[in-house]
């Protein structure tokens, strides 16, 4: 079976989840989170006290850790070793500690074989950092989503306040300028836009014109898309 794969890379908060969800749901595709993934990982690392700046022993730790996905009411849920973790892995300090260990190839390798195979058994419109360049390079649609720090800094901030959560704009800010420089100079699968990857700054766009942008760039590869 030839599967319809769409890739979108971009940096922190460029709302590549919020696009990825509705572009699913209009086209039937599944919405695969790999930042999930990794965050799942992060969560375990962080609960053994395992230092971040510990190669051998994350290393090791890999060999422990199952991550699987699951569906229910077509919301992707993330297992760690079987436990639901969703709802665990969306602080701060999960951010920082994920975009620190994905630096290490035995983490991005054990990661890429799972989205491989959920990619080339169905439909997925699948996110993350290196998607187009790596995981998905023959992807028929990639799409680069990104937007200026501070309009992602603040639509973080509104996010966050909504929830009801304490929180500093320039602290949010500068922690998304530190983990975007960090996934964009790390030596493995480095944030980078594809040389085939179709570029879309939503700094000044709505969600709706996203959605609408990345339909067509499918229209143009091939997708058949209705309505
Ligand atoms: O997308 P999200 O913000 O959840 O990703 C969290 C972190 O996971 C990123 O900052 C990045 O370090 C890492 N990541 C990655 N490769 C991916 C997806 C996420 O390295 N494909």
């Amino acid at each position: 079976m030839t599967t319809y794969n769409i890739a979108i890379d971009g940096p922190a908060g460029a709302g590549k989840s919020t696009i990825a969800r509705r572009v699913a749901r209009e086209l039937g595709f599944i919405y695969v989170d790999t930042g999930a993934m990794y965050r799942a990982m992060a969560l375990y690392l962080l609960r053994q006290g395992i230092d971040r700046n510990d190669e051998k022993a994350i290393e090791a730790a890999c060999s422990q850790i199952d991550i699987s996905l699951r569906y229910h009411e077509g919301v992707q849920q993330v297992l760690l070793n079987g436990e639901d973790v969703s709802s665990l892995i969306r602080t701060e300090e999960v951010s920082q500690m994920t975009s620190a260990i994905s630096v290490y190839a035995p983490v991005r390798q054990k990661l890429l074989e799972l989205q491989r195979e959920l990619a080339g058994t169905q439909n997925v419109i699948m996110d993350g950092r290196d998607i187009g360049t790596c995981v998905l390079p023959h992807a028929q649609t990639k799409i680069y989503l990104t937007a200026g720090s501070h309009v992602r800094a603040v639509r973080r901030f509104k996010e966050l306040e909504e929830k009801g959560q304490m929180c500093n704009l320039e602290e949010i800010e500068h922690d998304i300028i530190e983990r975007d420089y960090r996934d964009m100079h790390r030596d493995i699968a480095p944030l980078k836009q594809a040389e085939d990857a179709v570029l879309i700054d939503s700094s000044h766009m709505t969600i709706v014109q996203v959605v609408d942008a990345i339909m067509e760039a499918a229209r143009k590869q091939g997708l058949e898309v209705t309505g």
